[in-house]
């Protein structure tokens, strides 16, 4: 460690938070240097957990004076690693300390909180008050709203849900976004972040952490209707498939709670006995209403396109359909629990447009099958796929088609998936699939197929928000692509 971040520097640091909030421990520095990913978590030489937006503030002035590295870490649950920085010179700023709820507004339908709060956390409180805060399929119990906003949220489908953020500047400015009292000093609610000025918020929002540091945030609620229903159909082809898409993203906004979901034989597979046929596509639209009068006009409707798009109906599709029909009182996604008995995970997620989705999306299972040739003369075992696409919005299909390994103790098996996890993504971006994920790795491989103009604008904010380049460094600039040689 430098001698500025031993002694003065970790003094100052102490005077900000308090000497129990920062530490140089080799322990603890060391837990930071893993997340979630197989792509690696941060060095550093100090942990620092700030416990107010203040507190926040002082720190980032401090480190801008002296120069020194903030790297921002949430529940640390990346799928694509973290800043790798600096054992001598970064400060990592640990954020979920700052996990309180400050208002659950009923009569607004927002949500206000700290940006280190653990999004489950934010779930329940939210369902406490009968509302619903869009979450997403990942491990709750760890990823942070202000990891999630950074790191993630794009094309995650959180954004259009997200009114105000606080941000603190690398100068240690403090600045709320949003419509309301964020940008008129006469307004003191949050409604809508489009008005009176630019959506700054949106300037924060996949940032990476780049740009500023998360500290609160005003996310949009939803009352839960009461009643649920499924429809499930059967397809023999991909193209009848996206033409169900199609038919129901064309006539209305998607809601938060009724996605639709196409299921290829690998995923669908894991929902039936061993002995069921599978087709090889099953689309699964969740359909919500306030009474049943409802819900059965909505099924009628949805069944009479999926039969004109050549959709069938079986007994265990509907048996299945009919198990859906009662509310689940867990966290929406604690039915990420079944990825538990699949074993070690290569994610291979994209983000494609709907139009000619169908040619990508077969040029890309024939990619993962070539590969998956390799794992097997490696000695690798493939214990099942999951493969499968949402649509987002009318025009983008969001998808995975994931393998999971037996190998879970093997190092070999580790070492391959991280080449197949990167190598996936290479050829995903070059057929133009551009990932949610910004962070780590992909970050990199994003920002390495920027257009130039795009990437102008980045430097110009960048420079302009951070001159001395203290947040998150490294990060957008190749630290992972250059480690591989490229
Ligand atoms: C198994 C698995 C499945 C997943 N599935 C999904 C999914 O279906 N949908 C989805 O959206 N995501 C999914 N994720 C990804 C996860 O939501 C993102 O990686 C998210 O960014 C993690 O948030 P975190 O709090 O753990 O942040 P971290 O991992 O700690 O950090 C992520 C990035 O955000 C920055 N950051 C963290 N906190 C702040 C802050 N307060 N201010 C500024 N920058 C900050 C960090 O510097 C880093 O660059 C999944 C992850 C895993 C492990």
């Amino acid at each position: 460690m430098t001698e500025s971040l031993s002694g003065d520097f970790k003094k100052a640091l102490e005077e900000i938070v308090g000497c129990n909030y920062v530490t140089d421990d080799p322990v603890t520095r060391f837990t930071y240097t893993q997340d979630a990913s197989l792509f690696g978590g941060t060095q550093s030489a100090l942990v620092v957990r700030p416990g107010s937006t203040e507190e926040v503030s002082r720190i980032a002035a401090l480190a801008n004076r002296h120069r020194v590295p903030l790297v921002m870490r949430g529940g640390g649950a990346t799928i694509y690693g973290q800043c790798k920085g600096d054992p001598d010179r970064t400060v990592l700023l640990d954020m979920t300390r700052m996990d309180r709820i400050i208002e659950v507004n009923t009569a607004g339908m927002t949500v206000t909180a700290e940006a280190g709060i653990i999004i489950d956390k934010l779930v329940y409180a939210c369902k406490k008050e009968g509302c619903y805060v869009y979450a997403p399929f990942a491990p709750v119990h760890m990823v942070s709203l202000g990891g999630w906003m950074s790191g993630a949220a794009g094309s995650a489908s959180l954004w259009p849900d997200i009114v105000s953020i606080t941000v603190v500047l690398a100068d240690g400015t403090i600045v709320k976004t949003g419509g309301g009292p964020g940008t008129n000093v006469h307004q003191p609610i949050f409604y809508n972040r489009n008005l009176g000025g630019p959506d700054f918020a949106g300037l924060f929002i996949g940032d990476g952490g780049s740009f500023g540091i998360k500290t609160e945030a005003t996310v949009r609620i939803t009352k839960y209707p009461p009643l649920i229903r499924a429809g499930i159909f059967a397809f023999d082809e991909i193209e009848p498939a996206l033409e169900l898409v199609r038919l129901h993203v064309e006539r209305r906004t998607l809601q938060r709670f009724d996605p639709m979901m196409v299921f290829a034989a690998g995923a669908m597979k894991n929902f039936m006995g061993d002995d069921d046929e599978v087709a090889p596509f099953t689309v699964q639209a969740m359909i919500q209403g306030h009474d049943v009068a409802e819900l059965e006009a909505k099924l009628a409707f949805l069944n009479r396109l999926a039969e004109q798009c050549g959709g069938g109906h079986n007994f265990l599709l509907d048996a299945m359909a009919e198990s859906m029909a009662t509310p689940s009182e867990d966290s929406e996604m604690d039915w990420m629990a079944i990825f538990n008995s699949f074993g070690l995970p290569a994610w291979l997620p994209f983000t494609l447009p709907r139009q000619g989705f169908a040619g990508v999306y077969k040029k890309l299972l024939a990619w993962r099958d070539e590969r998956l040739k390799e794992a097997d003369r490696l000695g690798l075992h493939l214990r099942t796929t999951w493969d499968m696409f949402i649509p987002t919005d009318a025009s983008t299909l969001i998808g995975e088609i994931d393998c999971f390994f037996t190998d879970v103790d093997n190092p070999e098996a580790i070492v391959f998936i991280r080449s197949l996890m990167a190598d996936f993504q290479k050829y995903a971006h070059s057929l133009g699939s551009i990932d949610v994920y910004n962070q780590g790795f992909m970050a990199d491989l994003n920002a390495s197929c920027w257009s130039p103009g795009f990437k102008r604008l980045f430097e110009l904010v960048k420079a302009s928000l951070d001159p001395n380049g203290i947040l998150n460094p490294g990060q957008w600039v190749g630290s992972y692509l250059n480690e591989q040689g490229e």
